[in-house]
């Protein structure tokens, strides 16, 4: 019962084969047997769950039927739930339980899911191996000494172990994209403005977006149907209509256009990666692919623009956790200067506290002009490379990541290691486009992805392209053993 994907698991409970109650019965023995070799969820809601299980029955009892009714996920630990503690894995939000939902939890409720937790994540979503969480680090289910990637490390952890179907996650400069190679999963990273960011706790309010994780494409178009949509409330948000997902997974590939960039494939790819991505490339062709070589020739700036935007929104957005209105405060405080120092300086771990600094720097008088502004420009010249190619060709594919899972702590005295490995996904982010990687084989034991990416707010054609794909392919459907 607890391999079943979401779609599987929608036709089970409209037949009748099981209920919610039982499933999310199932589940929640099997996080509690199984997730303390992972660190995957920092909570567990048993009692929401049993509540919305048992909901979700009844509505279906009704002659209700809708593809999220009744399924069980789990929510990041930085989308706010009322009521429910939501750490954003920080020491400074421990003690911090939400006075209101998300609009991603909200709707996703709505529809009929039943939230079993709240998933591991790096703090503040700063970090691409969960290694920076105050709750320690998640495990990669391939293998545990290594990380599962990150931010939405514990959700990716939790989904790729079978404790779960499907969770959500956010991507500033990959966190979906990137844990979904790193344990084999299909990660989708929407256009900016798609989804709401209301509640969700902001990290870069320029790059950040939330969005689905699960095992298949078909499983991501049900999640991301349940999530995106136009919201007041936040005023990134595009009122743009919601495509009908699940629909456009069966178009035929007869002569899409990818474009694969030359860039994508320099130094510091594993040659094993370059190769499987080759593979990937050829399995699209026989579908009806033709293949383009294209360039991006911005990308190589694209890492130090990311790690100046991103630490400079940072800086701006954590300047509200000053031990007065949100969570942790220190222990007696001499005077309120000491009350701030003490308290932030307590509340966040290293990898904040480091680009918090950064990012006050690049803001500061005199050097604005030098890193933000000249970081922002970068960023349009990376637009404007994909705008270019994407007059040619419709889809661009390439690596998700350079490396496989490396080894928990390998690069914790090393952050610009940690950095580098973003370079595939970051650009995504600095153009606000949509991108999606998925299982495309193993390098040692280990998944890798291959990411596609796609014109605004063309979802449909990055679900529609991984799922012939997955129609074709079986490297989605291994489990890591023991799980
Ligand atoms: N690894 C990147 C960073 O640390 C991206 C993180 C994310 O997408 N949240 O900033």
């Amino acid at each position: 019962m607890h391999s079943m994907t979401l779609a599987e698991i929608a036709r089970g409970l409209a037949d009748k084969k099981f209920s919610s109650e039982e499933l999310t019965k199932t589940l929640l023995a099997r996080i509690t047997q199984l997730d303390p070799q992972l660190n995957s969820f920092i909570s567990l809601t048993e009692d929401l769950a049993l509540q919305q299980a048992k909901a979700a029955d009844a509505r279906r009892a009704n002659g209700e039927n809708g593809a999220l009714l009744g399924a069980p996920i789990a929510h990041k630990d930085l989308f706010c739930t009322q009521g429910i503690r939501t750490s954003c894995g920080s020491k400074m939000l421990d003690n911090f339980k939400a006075p209101y939902d998300a609009t991603v939890v909200a709707k996703l409720a709505a529809a009929g899911t039943v939230t079993l937790g709240k998933t591991n994540m790096d703090e503040f979503a700063m970090g691409s191996g969960n290694e920076s969480s105050y709750y320690g680090p998640a495990k990669n289910p391939w293998n545990l000494e290594r990380v599962p990637g990150g931010s939405s490390g514990g959700s990716a952890a939790a989904v790729a172990a079978r404790l779960l179907p499907a969770a959500t996650g956010t991507d500033t400069g990959g966190s979906i994209r990137q844990p979904a190679a790193l344990t084999n999963l299909t990660g989708l990273k929407p256009t900016y403005g798609r989804v709401s960011r209301w509640g969700m706790i902001a990290y870069a309010s320029s790059l950040d977006q939330g969005g689905p994780l699960a095992r298949t494409a078909e499983d991501c178009a049900i999640l991301l149907q349940g999530m995106a949509g136009f919201d007041p409330n936040d005023s990134t948000s595009i009122d743009e209509p919601v495509p009908n997902y699940s629909a456009s997974l069966n178009g035929s590939l007869q002569g899409l256009r990818i474009g694969v960039p030359k860039e994508y494939f320099g130094a510091g790819l594993d040659p094993r990666i370059a190769e499987l991505i080759h593979d990937s490339v050829k399995a699209l062709e026989k579908l009806g692919a033709v293949i383009k070589q294209i360039s991006l020739p911005n990308m190589q700036h694209a890492i130090p623009a990311y790690y100046v935007i991103a630490p400079a929104e940072a800086s701006s957005n954590l300047s509200r956790f000053d031990g007065v209105r949100f969570g942790y405060r220190c222990e007696n405080p001499l005077n309120l200067s000491d009350l701030y120092k003490r308290s932030r300086g307590e509340g966040f771990g290293s990898e904040v506290q480091r680009r918090i600094m950064v990012g006050a720097y690049a803001l500061s008088a005199g050097y604005y002009d030098a890193y933000y502004l000249k970081a922002q420009k970068i960023r349009r010249l990376i637009k404007n490379d994909f705008m270019a190619a994407f007059n040619e060709v419709d889809i661009i594919l390439g690596p998700t990541t350079p490396n496989p899972a490396w080894k928990i702590g390998d690069k914790s005295s090393d952050p610009v290691a940690a950095y580098l490995e973003d370079v595939y996904t970051i650009t995504a982010n600095l153009a606000g486009l949509p991108g999606l990687s998925m299982p495309a084989g193993f390098v040692d034991g280990l998944p890798v992805g291959v990411q596609l990416l796609a014109p605004y707010f063309q979802e449909g054609r990055l679900l529609n392209v991984a799922h012939q794909y997955q129609l074709n392919t079986d490297w989605h459907t291994r489990t890591p053993t023991g799980f």
